[in-house]
């Protein structure tokens, strides 16, 4: 990676008001602010972590903060072609109480599945999609193929959703740069957020869409009694895509394997190697479809998307 130079200047402007970022946290319409101030996908690995302070603060902040960056020589933005993507779609969705899987239901009118799969195919970014699915679903992808501009490959589900993101990797060409594991059941993940997830694993090796809890949350013991109230500010509800460069995830499973470690999602197996893993800032319209009551949501935010881009 090139050499970067890096001009930060940091100022506090008034005490009162709270402060801005790319990050949409911050409300603040601060007219001097440009709202890209904190966005900086092309800043060096240890740059980015001496800012990663003011994107991880609490909502209210106290102070607003303006924050410019030059950048020269800057190289870390993904290349064209270098992503392979590895769409799950293996699973049953039992809580839906439906005929088939939940990612293939229609969503007005289009199959759930198809709709991320749409938005990835037309990345620049995107080299292939790996979509990991039963083969008798394999049709709803092949006719789709002629829309697209992307390679299309198949792998066969797992057991467990590890599984099905094992046997997606061993489809994955060998001169990918990075690999963007997508749950399908979350069809409306923006390529605006997809991009941003990119660039950070791209600097940081590894990097998951998430967005901050909303919810208070309480550790309970087995018989229903709190144990404590987890500090909200730091918690963070973990979506996809979950973006991870391919040796590294290779060697996560290589040690999750050996040692039998548990599992909750792609990232936790980078964690086992110690690695540090950046959550970008995702949308709360990146629901999973989980259940009939997402997928009614999952509509009115469609909708919502089209009245608003039609006005
Ligand atoms: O069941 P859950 O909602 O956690 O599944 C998340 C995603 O992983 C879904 O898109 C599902 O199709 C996929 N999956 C899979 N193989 C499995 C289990 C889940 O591809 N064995």
């Amino acid at each position: 990676m090139g050499h970067h130079l890096l001009h930060l200047n940091l100022t506090i402007i008034s005490p009162s008001a709270s402060f801005k970022s790319s990050n949409s946290l911050f409300p603040c319409n601060h007219p001097q602010i440009p709202t890209n101030s904190f966005h900086l996908p092309s800043l060096s690995k240890s740059s980015v972590h001496k800012i990663s302070w003011i994107q991880k603060l609490p909502r209210i902040a106290t102070a607003t903060i303006k924050c410019s960056a030059k950048i020269e020589n800057s190289s870390a933005a993904a290349k064209e072609k270098s992503v392979s993507v590895i769409l799950l779609a293996g699973g049953k969705g039992k809580r839906m109480g439906a005929s088939m899987p939940k990612q293939y239901l229609p969503l007005l009118g289009q199959p759930i599945a198809l709709y991320s799969f749409y938005t990835f195919s037309k990345m620049i970014e995107v080299k292939e999609i790996v979509v990991v699915c039963d083969p008798s679903y394999q049709d709803i992808f092949e006719d789709a193929k002629e829309n697209i501009n992307v390679d299309l490959k198949f792998a066969l589900p797992g057991k467990e959703r590890q599984d099905s993101v094992y046997s997606g990797l061993h489809e994955v060409d060998l001169n990918s740069e990075l690999v963007c594991v997508h749950d399908s059941a979350r069809p409306l993940v923006s390529s605006a957020d997809v991009k941003k997830v990119i660039e950070d694993a791209w600097i940081n090796g590894a990097a998951v869409l998430g967005v901050p809890a909303k919810a208070t949350i309480k550790e309970a013991n087995s018989e229903s009694f709190v144990v404590r109230t987890l500090d909200r500010k730091t918690l963070w509800e973990m979506q996809t895509p979950q973006v991870i460069k391919p040796d590294l995830l290779k060697k996560g499973f290589e040690l999750v394997n050996r040692d039998g470690l548990e599992v909750t999602d792609d990232v936790s197996i980078v964690e086992h190697l110690k690695h540090p893993v950046y959550i970008t800032e995702g949308s709360y319209t990146n629901i999973k479809v989980t259940t009939p009551d997402d997928l009614l949501l999952a509509e009115r935010i469609l909708n919502l998307n089209s009245e608003e881009s039609s006005k």
